[in-house]
């Protein structure tokens, strides 16, 4: 069995993209990072235990108020740390959050692989956009803005 538009790639070795830098490889059921292609763990566990993590005091991403420097939207960092989740291999950043003081990072995305599996092979074909939870849509047309400015027409170079 094969994809459609993919003759020569078997189902069960393409890779599905998750999220906008995590794929799942079928073939082997681990996530890879779709920039670089490191390996990321067994998809059955937290993607997240083979990231670098990077523990951001919030006060370095909410900046303080210009002018009141006592305010600002930050988080006490006692509360909330930010943490970051970068591929070990490229350092793409693959996830943030908001996190108490030395909790882990959350196991957020947890897949039926069986199920999943038996979805693909029922439909012959995967696409990317069969995992999302809304169908892809065509972007809206650009409409050129009220003061007479011209946008760029989508698919054309200017
Ligand atoms: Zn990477």
């Amino acid at each position: 069995m094969t994809l459609a538009g993919h003759d020569d790639v078997p189902v069960t070795t393409r890779r599905l993209r998750i999220t906008e830098a995590l794929d799942l490889d079928l073939g082997t059921e681990r996530w890879a990072c779709n920039r670089c292609g490191a390996d990321l763990g067994p998809a059955a566990g937290n993607y997240k235990e083979a990231c670098l993590l990077f523990d951001r005091d919030p006060r370095d991403i909410h900046g303080r108020f210009p002018g009141d420097p006592e305010f600002s939207f930050s988080p006490h960092p006692d509360w909330c740390r930010i943490i970051e989740m970068y591929c070990p291999s490229c350092a793409t950043m693959l996830d943030v959050e908001y996190l108490p003081p030395g909790h882990p990072p959350t196991h957020d995305i947890q897949l039926d692989l069986p199920k999943l599996r038996a979805r693909l092979s029922a439909e012959g074909a995967a696409t990317e956009v069969g995992l999302q939870a809304e169908p892809a849509r065509a972007p809206e047309p650009a409409r050129a803005p009220e003061s007479g400015l011209r946008t760029a027409e989508p698919g054309r170079a200017s």
